[in-house]
């Protein structure tokens, strides 16, 4: 199984992906927990090329780096643990390429979708949780976050990451057999008892 999880900065992903991996292993199954930009040495290495300020990558070249990331990231690290049965928790994926790149930057759609045909053999999550949760509990967990230099929402404007959160619930809105939407207000453990319950809804558990 391949489970997403998706949204904007500061809603929590990280650490629900996190506790949602502790409580798949709790139950015996093999878990790989991964990231995007990100997930291999080659995908970390493009993370920080795109997060380096020194370059003004403009919004194709940084669709073309997300996606170049993302399929080293499927060849080398999710397909091969796919195939082994193990079940792949991973934060953020095609989905933020299509409402970053595409939502917040105006690339076309489908030319996202393309570069994910040409590196990522069009890899589909079996489930994606789009987290969403309310501009004060997202200031205080951004407050918080240490910075490890990872944080672009600095250097957008407030229309552009509107745009991105536009986007994320079209998209769930035009797959909702993938998708759901989970309120990320409040605390992480109330959070993650919110993923669970989904998911197991999902399975037919
Ligand atoms: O998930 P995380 O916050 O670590 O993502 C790192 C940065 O990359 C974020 O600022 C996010 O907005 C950005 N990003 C992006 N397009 C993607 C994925 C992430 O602009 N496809």
């Amino acid at each position: 199984r391949f489970i997403s999880l998706e949204g904007g900065e500061g809603v929590g992903k990280s650490t629900q992906a996190q506790m949602l991996a502790e409580t798949l292993r709790g139950r015996g199954l093999d878990v790989l927990l991964t990231r995007e930009p990100g997930g291999t040495p080659g995908a970390e290495a493009i993370r920080a090329l795109l997060l380096d300020t020194q370059f003004d990558w403009d919004a194709s070249a940084e669709a073309l780096l997300f996606a170049a990331a993302r399929s080293d990231h499927v060849a080398n690290t999710i397909a091969p643990a796919l195939d082994r049965g193990e079940w792949v928790v991973c934060d953020r994926f095609i989905d933020s390429s299509r409402a970053y790149q595409a939502g917040g930057d105006d690339l076309s759609d489908d030319a996202i979708l393309s570069l994910h045909t040409i590196g990522s053999m069009a890899l589909m999550p079996d489930v994606t949780f789009l987290l969403h949760a309310d501009g004060d509990d997202i200031a205080a967990r951004l407050a918080q976050r240490d910075s490890d230099g990872s944080d672009r929402i600095g250097g957008k404007p407030a229309d552009y990451h509107a745009r991105v959160a536009q986007r994320f619930r079209d998209l769930a809105g035009s797959d909702p057999e993938r998708f759901v939407l989970i309120d990320a207000n409040g605390p992480p453990d109330a959070v993650h008892e919110r993923i669970v319950r989904a998911l197991a809804s999902m399975l037919g558990e």
